[in-house]
């Protein structure tokens, strides 16, 4: 063997074979290669990738003429409109960093984020205007504000300088960004919805950016062709990275400002989406959509479900619908999806049940995610692949956070022994798929016996009468604690009785893991739409 590495001889890295990657680039490609092109698509609007290009270059140049450059933070407080998907290019092409605000939050909140994430500029539609009001009331430092006076919104009021339009007007349509020098480079800035409490600055950089988004292409079969409706919000993990995926392959952005079935099924007919994507609530909202919403449409159309495990009856309701549903789990952290429920070719043959089950798991690691795991938290040891044995979901790779904004302590606890600890239950299968069982802080442990609030859920979602469930553990003298059930029953559903639903779970599962008691109302949700557990958790402890 010889002792030098000859393949490391005189072969360097130069500007010529070694370059930064940044999702900027895919913007860059697209209006190059299809200028003309559908980009955007905003009610009647729509831009061709020459003008998308165009109004992002004249963004960044209008923000870099109000002395905003590298390390920057521009908040942006939209539904998904052109000027968010915009900013998404605009703001990073001088180098600063893209804080896509919930606006679901209240003013308080969104307050404490500008402070947090210290933003120097913020972009707000005029229909947020109340919560945006509130929020720079509360807000100690120089903030420019920008309004975004969309077309097809009437009210609310304009609070900043000038309208979002006008300042492109500033800008100049041949501004040259530059590629970053730095692939590391923070390019978002993302707040965790806080199902368990408390909310962190998760920096996302470059590098990510760009792994995820093509990440995205491949799990999801993006291609040129596609359509990508945005029934997502774009403030969740930059839309899971599809603000970058669906430019990167030259596909034409959908905007859409709320989650309204009666605008989603037509839109799907008329533009031909063929891909979107939503939380499982999303779509049980379509599956529960009124008859006469329910446009029929010729295609299959690719729907991306995550954020939630999505019970086995929502995937069932939506493939009725002619949607091919496709199973994501990932985290604030790992930049939206990191994880998916790849199909196997021999379970078509399996009866529905078998696949629902199969498709219930959330998978493995996206192919440009490093590594994922289940391991003993405690020891770092995995578990065995034998689909029983719990332990903590770890990953590493090039597309989780660079970290907590201004939280070391958070970033080093969350990284500890080289993993990026998820928090999150859950057992490995012999074939590889991790499935989660809980998040550590909502499995119940009766007599001894560990309970999966997942499993009790998914049973829940299957009785005819039943919209929405959820369970938590509640104290009890004799087994520790014991599983209660909180459920939302369905519009049209008659008077079902607590004994109902304990029945129909003993039916179904072990009669250990049957809720004790039953809850009927609406849940406590998360700006994003999830369930907020832990309010039913202090509700049953009576706190
Ligand atoms: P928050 O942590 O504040 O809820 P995130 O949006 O980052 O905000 O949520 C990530 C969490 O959502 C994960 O840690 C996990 O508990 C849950 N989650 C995401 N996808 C799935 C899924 N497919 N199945 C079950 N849980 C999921």
């Amino acid at each position: 063997m010889s002792e030098e590495n000859i393949f490391e001889r005189d072969l360097d890295q130069t500007v010529a074979n070694h370059q930064t990657q940044t999702p900027l680039s895919f913007l860059a490609w697209a209006a190059s290669v299809y200028p003309d092109k559908a980009a955007v698509i905003h009610g009647d609007k729509s831009y061709t990738y020459a003008e998308f290009d165009t109004r992002c270059r004249r963004l960044a140049s209008a923000l870099k003429g109000r002395g905003i450059g590298l390390g920057d933070t521009v908040a942006v407080m939209a539904p998904n409109s052109p000027p968010m998907l915009e900013a998404h290019y605009g703001v990073p092409m001088i180098g600063a960093v893209l804080n896509a605000l919930n606006f679901r939050l209240d003013g308080k909140s969104i307050a404490f984020i500008l402070e947090h994430g210290e933003a120097s500029v913020l972009i707000t539609d005029r229909e947020l205007s109340p919560t945006i009001k509130q929020a720079l009331d509360e807000i100690e430092h120089e903030i420019i504000v920008i309004d975004i006076d969309d077309p097809l919104v009437n009210s609310g009021e304009l609070l900043g300088e000038k309208d979002y339009e006008s300042f492109l007007d500033e800008g100049n349509s041949d501004f040259r960004w530059e590629t970053p020098n730095d692939e590391w480079q923070a390019i978002s800035l993302n707040y965790t919805s806080g199902t368990t409490g408390n909310s962190k600055g998760v920096v996302y950089h470059h590098r990510g950016a760009y792994l995820n988004a093509l990440g995205q292409i491949v799990v999801m079969g993006l291609n040129r062709e596609s359509v990508y409706l945005w029934t997502l919000p774009m403030f969740h993990c930059n839309g899971w990275c599809f603000t970058w995926a669906v430019t990167a392959i030259g596909g034409t952005h959908v905007c859409l400002r709320s989650v309204d079935p009666g605008q989603i099924f037509p839109i799907i007919r008329d533009h031909g989406v063929t891909h979107m994507c939503g939380a499982p609530i999303v779509l049980n909202m379509l599956v529960h959509a009124p008859d006469d919403v329910k446009t029929a449409f010729p295609q299959t159309v690719e729907v991306a479900t995550g954020g939630a495990a999505p019970p086995s009856a929502v995937i069932e309701g939506m493939e009725r619908l002619g949607f091919n549903v496709t199973h994501l789990y990932g985290l604030t952290e790992s930049y939206g999806p990191s994880t998916f429920c790849a199909w196997q070719t021999p379970w078509d043959s399996l009866d529905a049940d078998r696949q629902a089950a199969e498709m219930a798991r959330q998978g493995v690691r996206y192919p440009t995610l490093s590594e994922q795991t289940v391991m003993d938290p405690e020891t770092m040891t995995e578990v065995p692949a034998d689909g029983e044995s719990m332990g903590e979901l770890m990953l590493r790779g090039n597309t989780v956070m660079k970290g907590y904004l201004k939280n070391p302590e958070a970033t080093e606890a969350v990284f500890s022994g080289g993993w990026f600890h998820t928090g999150d239950l859950g057992v490995l299968h012999p074939d590889g798929y991790v499935e989660i069982k809980d998040r550590s802080k909502d499995i119940i442990i009766s007599g001894g016996e560990n309970i999966s609030s997942l499993e009790i859920e998914d049973v829940l979602y299957k009785h005819p009468e039943v919209m929405e469930a959820a369970v938590v553990a509640k104290p009890h003298e004799k087994w520790g604690e014991t599983p209660c059930a909180f459920v939302t029953l369905k519009p049209d559903a008659g008077d079902v009785a607590e004994a109902n639903i304990i029945g129909w779970c003993r039916d179904n599962m072990a009669h250990f893991k049957a809720p004790t008691e039953v809850v009927f109302g609406p849940l406590p949700k998360t700006s994003t739409g999830k369930i907020q557990k832990f309010v039913l958790r202090e509700q049953v402890r009576g706190d």
